[in-house]
């Protein structure tokens, strides 16, 4: 194999061998841009290292053969005593690890060249200010000594000539600097500072490769799921100096704004400084835009070069270049990261141009973006205190009082406050608290904290890990850069961005929802930019979808809403929701019916009033698709909380006072408790043992259906059966259901067409999904249930208490209640749809999970031949996008 390619060798597309920065330095080279010349060794040589501990036996004569190529090119050599040649050393992986990994800069520098490099430079100082910058980074990243020994050891420096800067150090300082930086490295590693150059370059070369596997690298890619075994190339590049004085700098620069996709002059400059000062924030950039004033030539170049690379990519890109002395080069390019609304818009721009297709559009999008931009935020308008910043955990725009512990936030919730939850950290205690609240805010923790972890779960608004503030619970305040909040007092807080508001920043709905609801119109001359935006991106999308996307949808109102959003129909209503509330009782009534009087009694009761919710939803879908499930409750949710119960009966009992019927609810609800409610009597089981349940629920739906017909309506009712572990179960359900509809239609004169299907969310179904298909004529796919008897996770429960640890962990990415487990559930999911299709072809086949509205999922069903996904009303837009990318 070829484990070192020059600059000249290389191209964008091989990024795997060569690593993000390596591909685009080559691409960039071949373009004939001004990059400093340089070769990359690849991730190949560095997964040998890293399998076998030493570097391929190749290498050596390889690095060399490039070294020399180099060295001629330059007309100089590495480390030279006269005129040295000077290289970084950088890492650079498949995919970006901002700062995870090392890079060392001025490789070849010594005692014998610096003094060559300051006649070069014609500047004394710079040259000791490199030699002291070489060791300093050499020294704590290649060799391991701890660097708060070099800052002190600067600091002193400083200190003794009394100054406050390091520029205002001079040659003789930094001379002296060089020697004490050199006794630390002797002191720390028992070895000098290496002066032979090669030497230097090898093993700062070994360092990047063992970077790979810093504790820091591995838990960062485990959180952003890039693959442990892709290893880094090594960048070796020569050196240019952007600090030779006033008529050198470096910068950073976009082809548009990131943040709008505006096309205009976008970054920032600084004059005489190398890439760290500005990454330190030493001293202020100016706006590229001064660059115009300051340097003409290079300015009107880096102009030049910056279209050229727009139209090469086809896609906004990022910069960082350097000036040294009247002399601009391109250090790194990548197509650069923007906001969600940038990349609708950035997508629509370069379709305009005539730089991409309308597919190729879909791809520059995706559904976490949009439903980023579904999001309410503050008035950026509106005037507002900022008083700390964390990380943009769960997004939203969330206003409330800050409370700093569950109980407060449970309590004050339930007397109508909005509050904010405050804590240091959230543990699984705190789930009450942060349910009750409108947003949460922590000063500790990650982007996989529990409270960001389970906040993203509930969809609530989460900033996590916003250090600045001091939170003290016990009494109940917290502090930050002077203000102080107080229980009770407001604040704000915006998840999508992470910062800290006191006070109550005013809230606006997101354009992007006003425009889905129908309140504002993308054809409109004025309509915002980002509306026209999405309205051309979701049309391309429904264009090429296959999968249909149908809303999980309980009422008139939230079908109508899904309706305006773009959904094709229900995918699932959950009929055990049109009970919950005042009709609460009559469920359980029927559930702790004993006579069949008692029974008949309730289910009558119950019969008008489904029969009217039905009526409504099959108005507001009027001639889609509606499917209805039957009753799916856990028991324990319609049935007097058991604990409850027992302690009012007790009391009673004591005062003598305890009444026949508490008595007998009592007795019930002990004979019905259940401790795995979730594995028990559910679904249709509970239609199976108590009689007359379902045929009251199919006579419901088949009337209301008929009545729609007869109202010249066109109602298109299917019904399903949840929770079925075997065909026999759905044999009786269906024969008995089919005889109430073959009466409905008789008494009403009407041929409904109602068809009958059932649920897949239990493996033993899955398995034998063939058999069931016999009595189905379609299948809806919860994966819900799905992923919590295949991976025997209680899905009310593990979220909130080792799922943190777990995604610590890497074990999983993402929960697999949100992503598809494609592996287990998913295959699980392939091979249902297969032998369901095998028995019968036309089976109409769909998901109505959770995952129905999750953009990796929703591929995953594509892929997978699902007729449609089934998703909350909200996620609609989200799963049109993602049906559309994954066709495209
Ligand atoms: C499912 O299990 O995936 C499902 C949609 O049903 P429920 O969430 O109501 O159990
Ligand atoms: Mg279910």
């Amino acid at each position: 194999a070829k484990f070192v390619y020059d600059f000249t060798e290389g191209n964008k597309d091989l990024k795997d061998l060569l690593g993000g920065k390596g591909a685009n330095l080559a691409e960039m080279t071949n373009l004939g841009l001004p990059v400093p010349p340089g070769f990359i060794i690849t991730t190949e040589a560095c997964k040998v290292y890293l399998d076998s501990g030493s570097e391929p036996a190749a290498l050596r004569a390889e690095v060399s053969e490039h070294l020399e190529a180099l060295e001629q090119k330059m007309g100089k050599k590495l480390g030279q005593a006269d005129d040295p040649l000077l290289v970084s050393v950088r890492s650079g992986a498949k995919f970006s690890m901002p700062g995870m990994m090392d890079t060392v800069l001025n490789i070849g520098l010594s005692d014998a060249s610096v003094s060559g490099l300051a006649a070069q430079a014609g500047d004394e100082r710079f040259a000791w200010d490199s030699y002291r910058r070489l060791i300093q980074m050499f020294g704590k990243t290649v060799l391991g000594v701890d660097g708060e020994l070099f800052e002190e050891a600067l600091e002193e420096a400083k200190q003794a000539k009394g100054v406050r800067v390091d520029i205002d150090l001079d040659a003789k300082d930094l001379q002296g600097l060089v020697a004490h930086f050199k006794d630390i490295v002797a002191k720390q590693t028992g070895r000098d500072f290496p002066q032979e150059p090669r030497e230097q370059m090898d093993l700062a070369v070994r360092a990047v490769f063992d970077s790979w596997n810093t504790d820091r690298a591995k838990l960062y890619r485990r959180q952003e799921r890039i693959p442990g075994d892709l290893g880094t190339a090594v960048n070796v590049c020569s050196m240019v100096f952007g600090n030779l004085g006033p008529d050198s700098g470096t910068g950073v620069a976009f082809t548009r704004d990131p943040a709008s996709g505006q096309q205009g002059v976008y970054g920032d400059y600084l004059q005489n400084a190398q890439g760290e000062d500005v990454v330190a924030g030493i001293r202020n950039t100016v706006p590229l835009a001064d660059l115009e004033q300051i340097d003409k030539a290079s300015y009107d170049e880096l102009m030049q070069i910056m279209e050229t690379l727009e139209t090469h990519y086809r896609d906004l890109c990022d910069i960082e270049f350097t000036i040294e002395r009247g002399k601009l080069w391109m250090l790194q390019t990548r197509v650069g990261k923007r906001t969600a609304g940038a990349a609708f818009r950035i997508a629509t721009q370069l379709v305009d141009q005539g730089l991409i297709d309308e597919a190729e559009a879909l791809q520059r999008v995706n559904g976490a973006q949009l439903a980023q931009l579904m999001f309410p935020r503050f008035d950026l308008g509106a005037k507002s205190e900022m008083i700390g910043r964390g990380i943009a955990a769960s997004p939203g725009a969330a206003v409330g009082k800050a409370v700093f512990d569950s109980y407060t936030a449970v309590k004050w919730s339930r007397s109508g406050e909005k509050v904010i939850l405050i804590r240091r950290e959230t543990n699984p205690d705190d789930l009450n608290g942060m349910i009750a609240a409108e947003g949460i805010l922590t000063s500790r923790g990650g982007k996989t904290s529990h409270a960001a972890v389970v906040a993203r779960g509930m969809g609530k608004t989460c900033v996590c890990g916003a250090e600045e503030l001091e939170v003290d619970t016990k009494a109940r305040r917290m502090t930050t850069n002077g203000t102080v909040i107080e229980e009770g007092d407001v604040v704000s807080i915006d998840g999508s961005t992470g910062k800290v508001y006191a006070g109550e920043v005013p809230v606006v709905p997101s354009p992007v929802v006003e425009y889905f609801e129908g309140r504002m119109h993308a054809g409109a001359d004025d309509a915002d930019e980002l509306v026209k935006a999405v309205h051309r991106i979701m049309a391309y999308a429904d264009r090429v979808r296959r999968l249909r996307v149908r809303a999980n949808a309980d009422n008139a109102e939230d079908a109508a809403r899904a309706r305006r959003f773009g959904a094709q129909g229900i995918g699932l209503c959950r009929t055990e929701h049109m009970f919950l509330g005042e009709r609460r009782e009559m469920v359980e009534r029927l559930i702790l019916a004993d006579t069949e009087t008692d029974r008949d009694a309730a289910l009558s009761e119950l019969l008008p009033l489904q029969k009217a919710d039905f009526i409504e939803l099959f108005e507001s879908m009027d001639g889609l698709p509606v499917t209805v499930r039957l009753l799916d409750p856990p028991l324990h949710e319609f049935l007097p909380d058991i604990t409850e119960l027992s302690v009012r009966v007790a009391l009673a009992e004591a005062r003598k006072d305890a009444n026949e019927n508490d008595l007998r609810l009592l007795q019930a609800v002990h004979k019905l408790h259940e401790s795995n409610p979730m594995l028990g009597l559910r679904g249709v089981r509970l239609g199976l043992v108590i009689p007359g349940l379902f045929a009251m629920q199919v006579r419901a739906i088949a009337e209301a259906a008929a009545e729609r017909k007869n109202a010249k309506g066109d109602p298109r009712a299917e019904v399903m059966i949840p929770l079925v572990g075997t065909v026999q179960e759905l044999e009786i359900v269906r024969e008995e259901a089919e005889q109430v509809i073959a009466e409905v239609e008789k008494a009403h004169g009407v041929d409904l067409k109602l068809t009958l299907g059932t649920m897949i969310e239990l493996p033993r179904a899955a398995l034998t999904a063939g058999q069931i298909a016999e009595s189905a004529d379609f299948f809806s796919f919860g994966t819900n249930d799905l992923t919590q008897t295949v991976w025997g996770f209680s899905r009310d429960d593990v979220e909130a208490s080792f799922f943190t640890a777990y995604l610590e962990k890497g074990i999983f990415g993402v929960s697999p209640f949100e992503t598809i487990d494609k592996d287990g559930v998913g295959s699980l999911v392939r091979n249902a749809a297969a032998a369901g299709r095998a028995t019968r072809p036309d089976l109409k086949l769909g998901v109505c999970g959770e995952h129905g509205g999750d953009p990796e999922s929703v591929h995953f069903f594509h892929e997978a031949g699902l007729d449609y996904v089934s998703c909350s009303p909200f996620r609609i837009p989200v799963a049109r996008l993602e049906a559309g990318r994954a066709a495209a």
